[in-house]
C-alpha cells in the first residue's frame, strides 16, 4: 500500500521510501523513514496536497510525493517497538579514544579579538525573535556572496566585539535547498567562532535532527531550547542536565519571546567561543544497533577519508556521514580518487546489505533513533498541548474543505481593502500632500533667491516630482509588509500555500508562489521582495516574471483615464478585462516557461505546518522598518538617477539648450525613433511613445504626460481608434515594470536579470497588444 492511499484518520507504518536524489534525502531528513508511523490528518480542500502527522508534528506532502512511500496500514499507533534502552554514553569508535567535552575545565587558551556567532535553526523556531533580542537595533541585512539567500548580521547588545549572523531557516545540512547549502558552506568555510543552535522545545523530535548535524561540524556550539514558556505552560518539562550530559554541549532553556534565559545563553555562548570548546559528542551511531552495521561503516569510512577531510578542512565525521548519504558536493570538495571511492562504495554496500536499508535511510534512521532515545530520557511530555489543540481548532476552519477557500479570499480582500483603500491610501495621501507642500515651498524659495531656471525645474519638476511619486509608495509597502508578516508569523501563510498548491502546480509552481502574486495586484515592489520566501531559485525566477503582469494599483489611473475618455458605458467591463488579461498572460507565460526555459518540477511540497502563534509586535514592527529602509536605500539611487535622466531628456535638445516646446526635446526625439514600433499596434504617435517612456518612472505618469502633450481628451479621442486604445491599454498593463520594480528585480536577480525581464515584458506586451488589436479589428470595431 502507498502512503497516499490512506483515508483521513488512518495510520500507516512506513516500510520503504522510494524516490531519488535530493527529494528522497529531503523525505528522510523530514523524518519519513522506514518504521515511522504516519497518520493522515486531512486532504487540502482541492484534494491535494495531504497533511500527515509523523513524529508528533504536522507535515504536508503532495499525493505524487506520498506515492513514493510504501506503507502497511495499521489500526493503532504502537509507539515505537524498537529497543529504547539507555544511550551508551561511553562509546569510543575504532581506534579512537573517548574525547568528551568537559565544561568545567578550560583547556584551550582563550581566543582574542572579535567573536563571530552564527544562529542556526529550523524555520519557526524563533530565530528572528532571538536575533532581535540579542542584537537590539543594530543590524545589517545582506546577501551571502554570490547567491540571493538573505542573511542578517548585527552586533550583540553590550558586546560590541561579538557579531551574530542569522543563517536562513533550515531543516538539515543536505544540499536540498540553496539555503541549506549556503548555511553549510558558511559554517564550514567561513569558520565562525561558535554556533548558537536554536530549537523549538515543543517540537524537539524534528528540531534536533539539525542539531546533530551541526554537532558533527565540530564547531563550538550551544543549544538554546526555545519556547520553554509553552512547554512549561502545558505542564511539560525537560531534564536539561541529562540532555547536556548526553549531548555534551551546553543546553540552555530560554524563551526568546519573553526574553528569559537569553543572558545566560549569551554567557555560555561567549564562554565556549572564547575557549573554543567543541561538542563532546559527534558520534550518534550505536555499536549495538542492528549488529553495529552502520557504526562500523561510518568509522571505517572516517578512517579511509581522514587525510582528504583534513586537507579540505571538513570535519571527518560530517564528511563520512555525508559520503554515506551520497552527497554530490562533498565528493567533489573532498577530492576522493576513483579507486578510493570504489572501496568506500563497497563498504557502504556491505552495510546496506547487513542493515537491510539503503545508506541514506540508515543514516536518517540512526539520527531519529538517537533523538528518540534522547527525548525518552529527557522530555516529560504534556498530555495535550494547548497550542496544538488550538491550532487544530483553527485549522478546522482555515483549511477546512468548504471554508478554506472562502476564508482565504476574504482575508486577501480585507488586506487589500485596508492597504489600498483605508490605511495605506490615507497615509499615501498624507505623504503626497506633505511632499507637495514641501515641493511648493522649495519652488517659492528657489524663485525668491533667483535660482537658475533650469536648475529650479530640475529640482522641482524632476527630482521632487519623480522621487516624491516613488516615495509615496512607502506607506503601501510598509502596510502590506505589516499584513504579510502577520500572515507569516501566525503560521497562516503555510496554510495558504497548502490550500492553493494544486492550482499553481498546473503552471509549474508551488503553493508558496501565490502570496507574491497576490501582492502584485497591489504593488510589484513588495511582491518581488516577497519572493524571498520561496525555496527554489527556479520558483523565485518564475514568480518574479509573473508578478509584473498583475494590474498593480499604479496602473489603475491609466485605466480610469482611458475608460473615461473612450468607454464610459462599459467601464467596468474594460477594467475587469484588463485585470483578467494580466492574469491570463502571466499564466500562459508561466505555462510556456514551464515547458521550455523553466523545465522541471516545482519544488516538492514537503513542508511543516507549525502551530498557530500570536505574532509579536516587536518582530512585526522591525520587519516593517527593515523593508522601508531597504526600499529607500536600494531603490533610491536608481530612482533618483532615472528621474534626473528622464527630466534632462525631456527638457533639453541635442545642443543642450532648454526647450520650451516638448516636441523638440531629446525625449521626443527618442520617442520618435521608437514610434514606428507601435505602428502595427495602431498608436504610432510620438506623444504616446513619450508617455510610455515616462511611464517607466511610474506608471501613473503615463496619464500626466498624455494630458500635457495632448492638451485635451477630445484631441486624444480623435487621434486613437477603439482597437488602438485597447491595444495601448494592454501594452500599458504588460510592458516594462516601473523603475522601482526594476530596482527590486535587480536586487534579486542582478543587472542582467532585470534587463532581461524588461526586454521580455516589452516583447510580450507588444505581442499581446497586437493580438488584441487584431481581434478587435476582426470584430469590425
Ligand atoms: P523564525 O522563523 O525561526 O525566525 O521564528 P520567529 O522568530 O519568526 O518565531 C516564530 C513564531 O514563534 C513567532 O510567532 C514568535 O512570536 C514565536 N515565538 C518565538 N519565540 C517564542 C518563545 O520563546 N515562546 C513562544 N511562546 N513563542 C515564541
Ligand atoms: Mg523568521
Amino acid at each position: 500500500m502507498l502512503l497516499n492511499e490512506l483515508k483521513e484518520g488512518q495510520i500507516g507504518k512506513i516500510i520503504k521510501v522510494n524516490g531519488e536524489g535530493s527529494l528522497r534525502q529531503h523525505f528522510l531528513d523530514m523524518g519519513l523513514i522506514p518504521g515511522c508511523e504516519a497518520t493522515l490528518i486531512k486532504f487540502a480542500p482541492l484534494g491535494d496536497p495531504i497533511e500527515y502527522q509523523i513524529h508528533s508534528y504536522e507535515l504536508t506532502l503532495r499525493s505524487d510525493e506520498a506515492k513514493q512511500i510504501e506503507i502497511e496500514k495499521i489500526d493503532e499507533k504502537t509507539g515505537d517497538e524498537r529497543v529504547l534502552d539507555n544511550i551508551d554514553l561511553e562509546h569510543p569508535g575504532y581506534g579512537e579514544d573517548g574525547i568528551y567535552h568537559e565544561m568545567q575545565e578550560e583547556k584551550n587558551e582563550p581566543i582574542e579579538g572579535k567573536i563571530r556567532f552564527v544562529l542556526a535553526g529550523n524555520q519557526n523556531s524563533g530565530k528572528t525573535t532571538l536575533f532581535n533580542q540579542l542584537t537590539g537595533s543594530n543590524q545589517h541585512v545582506g546577501n551571502f556572496p554570490g547567491v540571493t539567500v538573505e542573511h542578517k548580521s548585527g552586533f550583540i547588545k553590550g558586546h560590541p566585539d561579538c557579531e551574530l549572523i542569522d543563517l536562513p531557516g533550515i531543516y538539515s545540512l543536505s544540499p536540498y535547498s540553496e539555503e541549506e547549502l549556503v548555511s553549510r558552506r558558511y559554517i564550514l568555510h567561513e569558520k565562525p567562532s561558535a554556533i548558537i543552535n536554536i530549537v523549538d522545545a515543543t517540537n524537539l523530535e524534528r528540531n534536533l535532527y539539525l542539531t546533530m548535524q551541526l554537532m558533527e561540524l565540530d564547531v563550538p556550539m550551544v543549544l538554546a531550547l526555545n519556547m520553554m514558556d509553552e512547554v512549561q505552560g502545558n505542564g511539560g518539562s525537560i531534564l536539561i542536565n541529562k540532555m547536556e550530559e548526553i549531548l555534551q554541549i551546553p543546553v540552555i532553556p530560554i524563551s526568546a519571546m519573553k526574553n528569559e534565559g537569553v543572558d545566560e545563553l549569551l554567557d555560555h555562548a561567549i564562554h565556549i567561543a572564547r575557549y573554543q570548546e567543541r561538542p563532546g559528542r559527534k558520534d550518534f551511531c550505536d555499536k549495538n544497533d542492528y549488529n553495529g552495521s552502520l557504526h562500523r561503516c561510518i568509522h571505517t569510512i572516517m578512517h579511509m577519508i581522514e587525510d582528504h577531510a583534513l586537507k579540505a578542512q571538513i570535519p571527518v565525521r560530517f564528511a563520512a556521514n555525508k559520503l554515506i548519504e551520497n552527497d554530490p558536493f562533498l565528493v567533489e570538495e573532498l577530492d576522493i580518487h576513483a579507486k578510493e571511492m570504489d572501496a568506500i562504495k563497497a563498504v557502504i554496500a556491505q552495510m546496506e546489505e547487513e542493515r537491510g536499508l539503503d545508506a541514506s535511510a540508515a543514516i536518517a534512521d540512526m539520527r531519529y533513533l538517537f533523538i528518540d532515545r534522547l527525548c525518552r530520557q529527557t522530555v516529560i511530555k504534556p498530555k495535550v498541548s494547548k497550542e496544538r489543540a488550538r491550532s487544530e481548532k483553527i485549522d478546522k476552519i482555515l483549511t477546512g474543505r468548504y471554508t478554506a477557500i472562502p476564508v482565504f479570499i476574504a482575508v486577501m480582500v480585507l488586506i487589500f481593502y485596508l492597504t489600498f483603500n483605508v490605511i495605506g491610501a490615507f497615509l499615501q495621501d498624507l505623504l503626497d500632500q506633505g511632499i507637495g507642500i514641501f515641493a511648493e515651498r522649495c519652488e517659492e524659495w528657489l524663485i525668491s533667491v533667483n535660482m537658475n531656471e533650469a536648475l529650479r525645474s530640475l529640482i522641482c519638476e524632476g527630482v521632487l516630482n519623480g522621487v516624491g511619486s516613488v516615495l509615496s509608495f512607502i506607506p503601501i509597502i510598509v502596510i502590506l509588509f505589516f499584513f504579510l508578516s502577520l500572515l507569516e508569523d501566525s503560521g497562516y501563510m503555510t496554510r495558504i500555500a497548502f490550500v492553493v498548491d494544486k492550482l499553481l502546480r498546473k503552471i509549474g509552481l508551488s503553493g508558496r508562489s501565490i502570496v507574491p502574486m497576490l501582492i502584485g495586484f497591489g504593488c510589484s515592489v513588495p511582491a518581488i521582495m516577497a519572493t524571498r520566501t520561496l525555496p527554489s531559485k527556479r520558483d523565485r525566477k518564475m514568480t518574479i516574471m509573473m508578478v509584473p503582469f498583475m494590474s498593480c494599483s499604479a496602473k489603475m489611473p491609466i485605466y480610469y483615464f482611458f475608460v473615461q475618455t473612450f468607454f464610459k458605458e462599459i467601464s467596468w467591463l474594460i477594467i475587469s478585462s484588463l485585470y483578467l488579461l494580466g492574469v491570463v498572460t502571466a499564466v500562459i507565460v508561466a505555462y510556456i516557461g514551464k515547458n521550455t526555459v523553466f523545465k522541471g518540477e516545482a519544488v516538492p511540497f514537503v513542508m511543516e505546518l507549525p502551530n498557530y502563534r500570536m505574532p509579536m509586535a516587536k518582530n512585526v514592527l522591525r520587519l516593517m522598518w527593515d523593508k522601508a529602509k531597504d526600499f529607500l536605500q536600494r531603490a533610491f539611487t536608481i530612482i533618483f538617477t532615472g528621474t534626473v535622466i528622464i527630466w534632462c531628456l525631456g527638457n533639453f535638445d541635442f545642443r543642450l539648450n532648454m526647450v520650451s516646446d516638448p516636441s523638440l526635446s531629446m525625449l521626443a526625439y527618442a520617442a520618435n525613433i521608437i514610434t514606428p514600433i507601435f505602428r502595427p499596434l495602431g498608436f504610432a504617435d510620438w506623444r504616446v511613445s513619450t508617455a510610455l517612456i515616462s511611464g517607466f518612472l511610474a506608471k501613473e505618469s503615463v496619464v500626466s504626460t498624455l494630458s500635457v502633450l495632448y492638451g485635451s481628451s477630445e484631441i486624444l479621442r480623435q487621434s486613437l481608434s477603439i482597437p488602438a486604445t485597447y491595444a495601448l491599454l494592454s501594452f500599458c498593463l504588460l510592458y516594462t515594470p516601473c523603475v522601482a520594480a526594476v530596482a527590486a528585480v535587480r536586487r534579486e536577480e542582478g543587472i542582467k536579470g532585470s534587463i532581461d525581464l524588461v526586454l521580455f515584458q516589452c516583447v510580450i506586451a507588444w505581442v499581446v497588444a497586437f493580438l488584441m488589436r487584431m481581434i478587435l479589428l476582426a470584430f469590425g470595431l
